[in-house]
């Protein structure tokens, strides 16, 4: 254990000088304002719009509380601030070949770069989940396992600092590689889980195909399903997925498995879903499985009670009426390819960098995934409902029955649209709560106490 932030940055006010450097900002366009001179600022030093808009040093990492540093407090995703971060997880690329040229030809009939929230295949429930993997995913493919029932996974590439999941050291590959072999379905939930109407046109697309490369990496193939997190995703990013050839995948259960420790979930999943008969009915539902109640308890409950309504349980490919070599394509030729036959290339030792290098064994034995802290997760809350007091313009997505997709209401009866946190926006956060307890433990507070002896005696002598 070792406190990564020098004790200058642990008093928010007082700023360490910072040099200016002529240049320019490592990302020159987008909603973050381009200034004229770039700050650079060095490790402990602010960075980010809340220091002048200053750029960490190379290898650095600008923490969501705006200060430099490495390891996971600062660098992990989607947390990390990506335009003056050089270092942040998100801004790292797998190792591997880019798929930057691969040819997008766009097969099947299922329509790309445009909103999917509801399956077309009556008497069908997809379950999905989100964020994975993690160290919950293994018990959830054995559950999903043992009731024989496929899930899709729309998995997110190096998110809380888990580490990146084509990394051999990571633990990850061999799960994301079971996912396929247990006849599930994976998707892409971008590189670190950036909102995708926050960043720039060049991150997004690198968050699209760093997720690419590194499950080429694990699958052969690259998914043709996406879900954007926190639901957000403008029209250029819906552009920009269309051109890719993705099929963008959103929901209309949502188990809200992250509020409350999952408490209303059940209830909520088990309302929506039995408004109406399987005859009339499906359902595209929303979890996640970085949470451990949704793995320990709210998977099986949502697929007995699928069941005991005489729903069947599939895929989002297989809901929408799309054969599995439509999932993903040939990442030569772009051309459909059936993930189960694809041999992915010899694995790749990733460059170790900020937070994905901490704590992983070197050891040959199969690596298992580590626990991290689980705060840095930011799960997918629906959108904020337009509020009417300006600022805010999210519209609200209303979770729909039968009968509102049929196009007779958009208010439906047992179906919840309430504002909830906007725990995928910035949001100014004390630098107190950037350094997990499981990765310093005791040396913040001991950090603390020093650090204010030391301030205290300073000044007395002064
Ligand atoms: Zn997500």
């Amino acid at each position: 254990m070792r406190l990564r932030r020098p004790f200058t940055a642990l008093f928010a006010g007082s700023a360490a000088p910072i040099a200016l450097v002529a240049g320019h900002s490592l990302e020159n366009d987008g909603p973050q304002q381009r200034p004229t001179v770039v700050k650079r600022a060095g490790a402990g030093a602010g960075c980010g719009p809340s220091a002048g808009n200053a750029i960490c040093d190379a290898g650095l990492c600008c923490s969501e509380g705006g200060f430099c540093g490495t390891g996971g407090a600062f660098c992990s995703g989607p947390a990390c601030q990506l335009s003056y971060g050089p270092g942040c997880d998100g801004n790292q690329v797998p190792a591997g070949t880019s798929t930057s040229n691969t040819p997008r030809p766009k097969f099947g009939n299922v329509p790309y770069g445009v909103d999917i929230s509801h399956c077309s295949v009556k008497g069908q429930v997809a379950l999905t989940f989100d964020d994975g993997p993690y160290i919950y995913t293994p018990e959830l493919l054995d559950t999903l396992k043992r009731n024989n029932v496929p899930a899709t996974f729309f998995i997110v590439g190096n998110n809380a600092g888990k580490g990146q999941v084509s990394d051999p050291t990571s633990g990850y590959t061999p799960i994301i590689q079971r996912m396929i072999a247990d006849g599930h379905q994976v998707g892409s939930h971008t590189w670190s889980h950036q909102d995708m109407n926050a960043i720039t046109p060049q991150q997004r697309r690198a968050q699209i195909i760093n997720n690419e490369i590194a499950l080429v990496n694990i699958l052969g193939v690259i998914p043709t399903y996406f879900r954007p997190p926190y639901t957000r995703c403008g029209a250029d990013c819906y552009q920009l997925l269309g051109e890719l050839g993705y099929r963008v995948v959103n929901y209309d259960v949502d188990t809200r498995d992250w509020e409350n420790g999952g408490a209303n979930s059940k209830s909520v999943y088990q309302s929506i879903i039995s408004q109406s008969s399987p005859a009339v009915s499906q359902w595209l539902s929303l979890a996640h499985d970085v949470q451990e109640f949704t793995v320990h308890s709210l998977a099986q409950f949502m697929i007995d009670t699928a069941k005991n309504l005489g729903f069947q349980l599939v895929t989002v490919g297989e809901c929408l009426g799309d054969p599995p070599s439509n999932w993903y394509r040939d990442p030569s030729t772009g051309q459909p390819r059936d993930a189960r036959g694809a041999t992915p290339p010899p694995p790749q030792r990733v460059p170790t960098t900020s937070s994905s290098s901490t704590g992983k064994s070197s050891s040959t034995s199969a690596p298992k995934p580590t626990k991290i802290a689980e705060t840095n997760f930011r799960l997918d809350a629906p959108p904020i409902t337009t509020s009417g007091t300006g600022g805010n313009t999210t519209s609200s997505r209303v979770v729909s029955s039968a009968s509102s997709r049929a196009g007779s209401s958009t208010s439906t009866p047992g179906v919840v649209s309430t504002r909830v946190p906007d725990i995928g926006g910035r949001r100014a956060v004390p630098m107190q709560e950037y350094i997990p307890a499981t990765r310093v433990g005791g040396s913040v507070t001991l950090g603390l106490v020093l650090g204010l002896a030391c301030m205290v005696l300073f000044w007395a002598g002064g």
